[in-house]
């Protein structure tokens, strides 16, 4: 064998033991690092330690080993890069470290023509030996600081993420809160617009009750009254129509008292149909209806009337029926409960108010008439006299004035007994009051003393209707069981402008007259002396 030849046999073998050692320890260093134990390990470092040594004396025997070594070494880079994680980064720049180094040192020591050294060079290699050992170990020592770092700076990283992530759960959980907060806000919200609403409608409430109540202590004249409240609902409820019913209890029939339709025939429509079942039914149950889809067969009234929807609410008091108010609208659907329950109030109210103004009227019949006999009293006599006396004066007519008393009444009484005393006064007043014009004044002026004013009349026809009077008087007869009798009256006759020229004088000169009556025998007329 000739010595070049045993030469490169000697090499092959050498770099091919020295690549797989290399190989080994490269395995072995994969292995720890998979592990994650490789640093301040004594394994790690003995085989790192001896990774360099073989290598840097692979460098002196090297001719062609370098080619070998990258293929050899490419496999466990590799290895390293996918299994090795960030480590893999480190195997790379170490390995090609390594080749520069090699390639760098052979072109160094023996140039490009390279050559196996003689042993007068030993010197020389081995310093530069010791030189590349430095480099490569400072090389990757500053390769192990910068992967250090790196994992620093991950598990750093790692605790933020996970910082990060804890944060984000904080902040998951606080969006939930504030979404909680919102829809309770929102709930709250909806709760408080209902409440206002509530209390919008109850202030609107508050203010046509309180119009309405205010109407019921100053609006006396039921008439006034119902057109009054009559209005107020109509502005209140928004409604096309309202409609008052009055409940006549003598006819037991329903009539139009006041509304706002002013067409002809849907007014008589209402009229001819009013007193429908099912609102005679209201008004006797008290009970009130609603319907947002009439139909016009139950409610004939709403006939031909394009009406919709109505309410009917009774005018009822605990002790009366007045009637009924009815609402009506051209829409479907147009009411709820709470526009039957104001209106209810309303009718409720309407029917104190009407209770009141018939209480009123009562009060004034009371002041202006008789309770005996059922004619207007002195009291009111003198109110009339003067109004009448003041027209007459005004518009030139004749008033005239006759004064009436029974005669011997008296003796009548004691006779037949102040009961039936009592029944001759009002059967004597009923006669005359049925005779007499409605523009007459009929009145009781004391005891059983009475006056009659006549308008538009002059004292020759005054004269003839009293005389006619007296004859109806006269043949009256009025009977209480067994009792049957009859009286007379005188009668004294004065007249305006013939007779007196003042009021005073009119009654004066009349109830001279009728002293002369009595002076002239009694049941006779006396005309009064000019
Ligand atoms: P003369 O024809 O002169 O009028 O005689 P007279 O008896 O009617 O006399 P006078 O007018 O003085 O008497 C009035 C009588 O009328 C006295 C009283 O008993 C009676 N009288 C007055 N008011 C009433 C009443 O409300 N009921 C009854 N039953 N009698 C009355
Ligand atoms: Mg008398
Ligand atoms: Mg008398």
């Amino acid at each position: 064998m000739d010595p070049d030849g045993r030469k490169g046999y000697t090499g092959i073998v050498f770099n091919v033991s020295f690549y797989i050692a290399m190989s080994l320890l490269n395995y072995l260093k994969h292995r720890l690092v998979r592990k994650e134990a490789f640093e301040n390990n004594i394994v790690y470092f003995i085989s790192r330690s001896i990774e360099f040594l073989v290598l840097s004396i692979s460098i002196v025997f090297v001719n062609v080993g370098h080619w070998v070594y990258i293929v050899l070494v490419f496999p466990i880079t590799v290895t390293s890069l996918c299994k090795g994680r960030k480590f893999g980064s480190f195997v790379v720049g170490y390995s090609l470290v390594i080749h520069s180094g090699v390639i760098l040192a052979r072109i160094l020591m023996y140039g490009f023509n390279s050559t196996i050294p003689s042993t007068e060079d030993i010197s020389v290699w081995i310093a530069t030996f010791a030189f590349l050992y430095l480099m490569l170990f400072l090389l990757a020592f500053l390769c192990g600081l910068i992967y250090r770092e790196n994992r620093e700076n991950e598990s750093n990283n790692q605790v933020l993420l996970e910082q990060l992530g804890e944060k984000y759960k904080q902040l998951e959980a606080a969006q939930a809160e504030i979404k909680n907060q919102y829809e309770k806000l929102k709930e709250s919200n909806i709760k408080l617009e209902d409440t206002n609403n509530k209390l919008t409608n109850s202030i609107a409430e508050f203010f046509t009750l309180q119009q309405i109540s205010q109407a019921i202590g100053s609006i006396l004249d039921i008439k006034e009254l119902l057109r009054y409240v009559n209005d107020i609902i109509l502005g209140v409820m928004g409604v096309s129509y309202c409609t008052i019913i009055l409940y006549d209890d003598k006819r037991k029939r329903l009539k139009v008292h006041t509304t706002n339709i002013k067409d002809q025939n849907d007014l008589i429509t209402l009229n001819d149909n009013i007193n429908c079942p099912n609102l005679l039914n209201a008004l006797d149950s008290g009970k009130p209806i609603i319907e947002n889809f009439v139909d016009p067969s139950h409610y004939l009234f709403t006939q031909g009337r394009d009406i919709n929807s109505l309410i009917c609410v009774p005018l009822n008091t605990k002790s009366r029926k007045f009637g009924l108010v009815i609402i009506e609208q051209k829409y479907y659907n147009a009411f709820d409960d709470d526009n039957v329950r104001l209106l209810d109030i309303i009718g409720q109210q309407v029917g104190f108010a009407m209770e009141n103004a018939e209480l009123y009227q009562r009060m004034q019949e009371l002041a202006t008439i008789d309770g005996l006999t059922g004619v207007f009293n002195r009291l009111y006599f003198q109110e009339r006299l003067q109004k009448e006396f003041k027209s007459s004066q005004e518009d030139h007519y004749a008033l005239s004035l006759a004064i009436f008393d029974i005669d011997h009444f008296k003796r009548f009484n004691d006779t037949y007994g102040h009961l039936f005393g009592d029944k001759v006064l009002k059967t004597i007043t009923e006669v005359i009051r049925n005779s007499l014009r409605s523009s007459d004044i009929f009145a009781r002026y004391g005891g059983e003393e009475f006056v009659i004013l006549f308008p538009r009349t002059g004292v020759m026809q005054a004269v003839e209707k009293v005389e006619a009077l007296r004859l109806k008087i006269a043949s009256t007869l009025v009977k209480d069981n067994l009792v049957e009798a009859s009286v007379t009256v005188s009668f004294g006759i004065a007249s305006f402008p013939e007779i007196a020229a003042t009021e005073a004088e009119l009654l004066r000169k009349a109830d001279d007259a009728l002293y002369k009556a009595k002076e002239a025998g009694r049941n006779c007329v006396k005309i009064a002396e000019s």
